[in-house]
């Protein structure tokens, strides 16, 4: 995932995995190295999902990208609906 695909002032701040603010006073920590494994992030197919998901929502259906049902599906993961090259 690029970093750049992560949303700005979101949950989740770090692009290798799900730490969220309130543990940023953890970084460099053992406990943030260890979290870094444990809750990594996956290019997975669920992602892929979620971003084409919100993708449809916007170009097809009309929806903004700020809108309630995109965020919805985004926001868990502090997503944006870009899809680059480097995907599948
Ligand atoms: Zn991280």
């Amino acid at each position: 995932m690029l970093v750049l695909c992560l949303k700005q002032l979101s949950k989740h701040l770090c692009g290798l995995c799900l730490t969220t603010k309130h543990q940023v006073y953890q970084l460099g920590t053992v406990f943030d190295m260890k979290r870094h494994k444990t809750k990594a992030r996956e290019d997975s197919d669920d992602i892929l999902d979620k971003i084409m998901r919100a993708r449809r929502l916007i170009f097809e259906a009309g929806y903004s990208c700020d809108s309630d049902c995109v965020n919805d599906i985004l926001a868990g993961e502090s997503l944006l609906p870009i899809q680059v090259c480097f995907n599948r």
